[in-house]
């Protein structure tokens, strides 16, 4: 098993203004982004986010943390065509509105058939879900792509399924309204393995 983390800091604009660990080959993005760290320094954040959704979303769990000045911790699912890699993201508050985001792969497991690789193309008819990595092809339901009843789309609209996208909500209503979040894990994952 071979653990991976990427950690930056990004200002009150979303700017990154620092990177450490291994961007290059990070999940970030949902593994379309092929920037290097030293190019990628003082751009924006949100646009290496490849879809509106998951861009959305990484912008409201960033400005709830700067907001309440609380750390935001969840569990999200980034495959390679060869591994199913869990990864936990924690996004804490710093000084001067920025904040830090720090990835750690979890947990990776090889799967028993290799998928080909899928890239991105806004539009395409199956859509694949940044967070948990499920797929919804035309009229079926969203489902993880080793029980996919086919072969993997090699083309994918990346998006957040409605339960992740739930999920991040939660995750965001808790933070502001003080409740402790904990951390949401995706399912299929239990939650055991992360911290408490
Ligand atoms: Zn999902």
């Amino acid at each position: 098993m071979k653990f991976q983390q990427v950690y930056f800091v990004v200002d009150d604009s979303f700017r990154l203004l620092w990177i450490g660990g291994e961007w290059d080959e990070s999940a970030l993005a949902n593994g379309g982004s092929d920037a290097r760290s030293n190019e990628v320094l003082s751009t924006s954040l949100l646009s290496h986010i490849t879809d509106e959704p998951t861009r959305r979303a990484t912008q409201a769990m960033a400005e709830a943390v700067q907001d309440t000045q609380t750390a935001l911790r969840i569990d999200y699912r980034c495959d390679s065509p060869t591994l199913k890699r869990r990864y936990l993201m924690t996004i804490q508050p710093m000084k001067d509105n920025r904040v830090l985001f720090v990835h750690d792969l979890r947990d990776a497991q090889t799967f028993p058939v290799t998928f080909s690789q899928w890239r991105h193309q806004p539009g395409a008819d199956a859509l694949k879900c940044s967070f948990c990595c499920s797929v919804s092809l035309p009229d079926t339901d969203w489902t993880p792509p080793e029980v996919l009843a086919g072969p993997h789309p090699d083309v994918v609209d990346f998006t957040l399924c409605p339960d992740c996208e739930a999920r991040i909500t939660e995750a965001v209503s808790a933070l502001r309204d003080g409740r402790k979040p904990g951390v949401s894990t995706t399912s299929g994952y239990g939650p055991e393995g992360t911290a408490s």
